[in-house]
């Protein structure tokens, strides 16, 4: 089965000025694409070669198929929860549970980001619920991704250097600022 770079549901300068058009043509027509088209190239023969991404993700030892399909998957996952119309707070019971959890979603807020900036080096921020429904942050080192753990995700933001490099040079902060203004709740909140 070959695994295909999904396109973005939105324009690459639609994002801007949080993320530039420069930024998505780099990490989504790069960096996005190379992890899928590793994967393409890896799984062959193997027993992953039928696999959907989320099987081959919780299946796949630690080493370079894990490493890319992870990353195809968590590119996904974060790509399609942004949003030029994103910002704001979630409504419904995603932000009833992001109140209860956190005390506000402002609480929650500053907690993603610090979970965020103290990932140390490459990986990924999460927030995720667990088996009983109950939210947690997480962070991942390199291509972590929550579903080994058994945990499913709800939001990511992706703290490699790649993803604000371009637009915001070392500012992990600057990027989380912009990052909030572009999270799509209402598509964040179908996995809870
Ligand atoms: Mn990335």
């Amino acid at each position: 089965m070959e695994h295909k770079l999904p396109e973005l549901p939105y324009s690459k300068d639609a994002l801007a000025p949080h993320l530039s058009a420069e930024t998505l043509e780099f990490h989504h027509g790069k960096h996005h694409a190379t992890y899928v088209a590793n994967l393409n190239k890896l799984i062959p023969g193997t027993p992953f070669a039928d696999l959907p991404i989320e099987e081959i993700v919780k299946k796949a030892p630690a080493g370079p198929i894990f490493n890319n399909a992870a990353q195809v998957y968590n590119h996904t996952f974060y790509f399609l929860r942004l949003s030029p119309k994103g910002g704001g707070a979630p409504a419904g019971k995603l932000g009833a549970a992001i109140q209860k959890e956190f005390g506000s979603f402002e609480e929650f807020q500053k907690k993603f980001t610090e979970t965020a900036m103290n990932t140390f080096g490459s990986g990924w921020a999460w927030l995720v619920r667990d088996k009983d429904g109950r939210l947690h942050l997480r962070s991942t080192s390199n291509a972590g991704c929550p579903l080994t753990a058994g945990e499913t995700p709800i939001l990511t933001c992706d703290v490699w250097e790649h993803a604000y490099y371009i637009d915001y040079r070392n500012a992990r902060a600057k990027y989380l600022e912009a990052f909030w203004k572009i999270v799509d709740w209402k598509k964040a909140a179908e996995n809870f």
